[in-house]
């Protein structure tokens, strides 16, 4: 499987890495054209609004819809988690629009901004470990929407079919079995395309 990375900012190599360990072949993509030879793609971490602007200048917001379209599989995490998201918090402006949650940006105030933990995933034996910088939280979910884990009684992992998200950043760790799960996402996507 071919796994695309969005190079536009953000924790591009770490995921890289991640889905190599996990048996994919990862691609950083800089330019929309490379999509369509992709068979799954993920929006790193970073600072959403950042990746939001790029994401408008480079012309890749019509290009990963019609991605997601084609029942190509997305894994957003942390502020990529943020752009995958049909509302968010406080803004009167989303990004892709694609999952139907409502998520609020920096929700673990200032103590906690950054923190690790081992959380349990729905679908994944033994707990992940999971890095917090500065997370967002899923406020609300969809009826289509899957909760795969909370943490203090809020989501912090959700699947809506082909897509996934987590408010954490599982590839800032040497635990690579949620990007291995998002490849098996990825396999049964296309096998069944
Ligand atoms: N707080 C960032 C945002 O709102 C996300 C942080 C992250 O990706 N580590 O975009």
């Amino acid at each position: 499987m071919k796994i695309g990375v969005l190079a536009l900012q953000g924790a591009v190599a770490e995921h890289m890495r991640s889905l190599e360990a996990a048996g994919a072949e990862a691609v950083a993509v800089k330019r929309m054209e490379q999509l369509d030879e992709l068979d799954g793609l993920v929006i790193p971490g970073g600072e959403s609004t950042t990746i939001g602007k790029l994401i408008r200048k480079y012309n890749f917001m019509e290009a990963i819809q019609s991605f997601s379209q084609q029942g190509k599989p997305l894994f957003g995490t942390c502020a990529g988690l943020i752009l995958l998201a049909d509302r968010i918090e406080g803004q009167e402006e989303a990004h892709l629009r694609l999952m139907d949650m409502i998520v609020a940006r920096n929700a673990f105030g200032r103590q906690r901004e950054s923190f690790e933990t081992d959380l349990d995933v729905k679908g994944i034996d033994e707990p992940v470990r999971a890095v917090f910088i500065r997370a967002p939280l899923i406020k609300e979910v969809g009826k289509n929407v899957d909760v795969l884990s909370t943490y203090k009684g809020e989501i912090v992992t959700a699947r809506q079919g082909h897509l996934l998200a987590s408010s954490y950043h599982p590839e800032l760790t040497d635990d690579f079995r949620l990007h291995a799960y998002f490849v098996d996402m990825v396999k049964e996507a296309a096998a069944s395309r």
